[in-house]
This record gives structure tokens, sequence and C-alpha cells, in this order.
């Protein structure tokens, strides 16, 4: 516990300086290109107040830095192909139905646990567990890849883990039968989380990553509550730091703005998380605007795989397109990939890539 509460302090405070140092640095850049003199005098004053160190720095220095560390994380999140995450909301999408409780579920999370195992190297691991529901046993699968620091051992790093549910359902939710897609809610998550380790299996990280991908989700979080208590019960959650889910993030009209809905937690289990969450939230926003053309909209947590995270005391932050309130063809048949906006799922993925590339460069800077 001691460890996982100085983790999060380390992270909270690690996010802090970054925010600091970057709006100054946007105050310094916005000063310092200004023809007016007197704007740039102003602003010096009460950035001395706040920070020394900010004056005392050699600013050219710390703005090239910056610039750098900008190009290097352009560099890998270019690295993100639309097509490829086209393709695979198109596979997911062609199962008649991703139910959990149909006969093809146990297709879907083959498919997964083979598309996965390439894109990470083998080292995918399969959480089985079952549910009761209405006198019926279900077996179902979570399906899991690790990319680890090789030089240190898993416990030793903070981990931040990423989700997405990866079963559908109709307008019914007892009709296993029926069409089910679920190109949005959740072909378009698992998808993401697909790309990102096709992409970070290749890039040396400090952090611990875990990508989860949850069956069971629309039945009550079946998947998600499962995990966890399996990680709880086996000791393996001391340096859990963060985790991020994607529950629908294709759905935008090309018309609209490309605003994308960063939920953090307000008032849940654990109220001592909801500095932490916002904290997160507000990275990520400033790491949409400067990575992406995405507009980050914070919003409170709703309910997706994240709550049995919560509860358990973890720092959780939720990403999404609008769902429900936004995507007409929510829990229908009509939830198909041509509704879908793969520049913008695309848009999103860069966001979390950045994040994830600068929260680790910041650990890596901090931990020297
Ligand atoms: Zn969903």
């Amino acid at each position: 516990m001691y460890y996982q509460k100085y983790n999060r302090l380390f992270l909270f405070i690690s996010i802090m300086i970054v925010l600091f140092v970057s709006i100054s640095l946007n105050n310094i850049l916005a000063s310092s290109i200004s023809p007016n003199k007197g704007e740039y005098n102003n602003n010096m004053p009460s950035l001395c107040r706040i920070s020394i160190i900010t004056c005392l720095n050699n600013i050219p220095l710390i703005h090239q830095e910056h610039i750098d560390i900008k190009k290097q994380t352009d560099l890998i999140i270019e690295q993100v192909n639309s097509t490829k995450l086209k393709e695979w909301i198109n596979t997911l999408s062609s199962f008649h139905t991703r139910h959990t409780k149909s006969d093809q579920i146990e297709d879907v999370a083959y498919w997964l646990k083979n598309e996965l195992g390439t894109l990470c190297e083998s080292r995918v691991f399969v959480h089985n567990f079952t549910k009761r529901d209405d006198n019926q046993t279900f077996h179902l699968k979570n399906i899991i890849c690790t990319l680890k620091d090789s030089t240190e051992s898993f416990q030793d790093n903070t981990t931040i883990i990423i989700g997405a549910h990866y079963d559908s359902r109709a307008e019914n939710i007892n009709n296993t039968d029926a069409r089910a897609p679920g190109a949005d809610d959740n072909a378009s998550g698992v998808s993401a989380i697909l790309e990102l380790v096709r992409i970070l299996s290749h890039v040396n990280l400090k952090l611990n990553l875990q990508f989860v991908l949850f069956s069971g989700e629309e039945q009550g979080k079946w998947g998600s509550e499962s995990y966890v208590k399996y990680l709880n019960d086996n000791n393996r959650t001391k340096n859990i730091d963060l985790y991020i889910n994607f529950d629908m993030i294709g759905y935008r009209p090309s018309n609209e703005s490309d605003k994308v809905i960063l939920e953090y937690d307000v008032g849940n289990k654990y109220l001592q998380n909801d500095n932490y969450s916002k904290t997160i939230a507000l990275f990520i926003k400033h790491i949409a605007s400067n990575y992406t053309n995405l507009k980050a909209q914070l919003a409170k947590l709703g309910n997706s795989d994240f709550i049995p995270f919560e509860a358990l005391g973890y720092t959780v932050i939720g990403i999404h397109d609008g769902g429900v309130t936004e995507n007409p063809n929510y829990h229908k048949s009509s939830d198909t990939p041509n509704t879908l906006n793969i520049k913008y799922v695309t848009s999103i993925t860069k966001m979390t890539l950045a994040t994830i590339l600068e929260l680790d460069r910041l650990s890596q800077s901090l931990k020297r």
C-alpha cells in the first residue's frame, strides 16, 4: 500500500511539474514572439513567484529540449496506422455478434488471442474466468498483453493498464442471436489497443504497460471485475498507478468538431483518487492540444470497466466519443464500421500514445 501511494504521489507531482513547465513555456514562447515587450516583462515575475528554477534556467535550452522531446514523440505517434485500425474494426464487426452469452464469443476470444499474441511477441496471457448467471455457467476470457522493461522485474516499476471491452450487444440485452456488430461499442476501443501494442512493443519503456481486452462488460463488467479480483488475489496490484479505459472512440460525424470526452473520477468509492484522476485528465487534455487536433472535454466518470479498478483504490480515466448521448446506433445492429470516422479513431490513438510516451519520459527523468 505504501508503494502504491508513493507511486501515485510521484506521478501526481511529475504531472504537475510538466503541466507547470509547459504552461510556463507557452507563456514564454507566446510573449517572446510578441512584438510587445511589455507582455514579456509582465510574464516573468509571475513565473518566478511560482518556481525560481524556471527563472534561473536557461530558457532557450528548455525550449530546445521541449522541441526535441516533441519531435521524438511526433515521430512515434506518426506510426499510428489508420488502415490497420480500420481493418481490425471491420474484422471484429464481421462476427455476427460478440454477445458474451453467444456461441461466437469463444471464436472472438481466440481471434483476439492470436492477433494480440502476434503483436505482443507471444507475451500474451489469457485470463479464464467463469460467471454464473440465470442458472447458467459461462466460461469466458480476458486477453492480456504485458510490455515491460526486460532489465527490471514487473514488481519494481510503475504500471499503467489500458483496457477495452470486446463484447457487444443488441437492443435486447438477452438476445444472443441478433446482429450486434458493435463497431463503435467497442471494436473501436479494441482496435486502438491493438495498434498501441503494435507500436509500443518496439519502444523501450521504463513504465510497465499492460493491455487488457475484457469480456462481459455489457452484462455488468464481468471481465474487469474478475480481472481486478485476480490481480488482487495474486498480489499483483502493488505498482498499478493508472487505469485508462477506451469505450466507444469511433463515432464523430465529419461536420462536427473533434471533441473527445475525458472522464475523470468524481466521488466514487475512493474519494482520495479524485484529485489524481483530474490531474491526469488535465494532462491528457494538454497532450491532446499539443499533439492532435482533438478538443478534449472533461466529464464525470460514467459506467464502464474502470469502475472495478476505482473500487480498489486506483486512479482511473475513461476516454470516449460521447457514447450513448451522441451515437444514435448505440446497442443497435446499425452500429457498423461505415458509421465511424477512422481519422478520429486515429487521433484518439495518437493522443493516448503521446500520453504514455510523455508519462514514460517523466518517470525516466525523475528516477535518475
Ligand atoms: Zn461499451
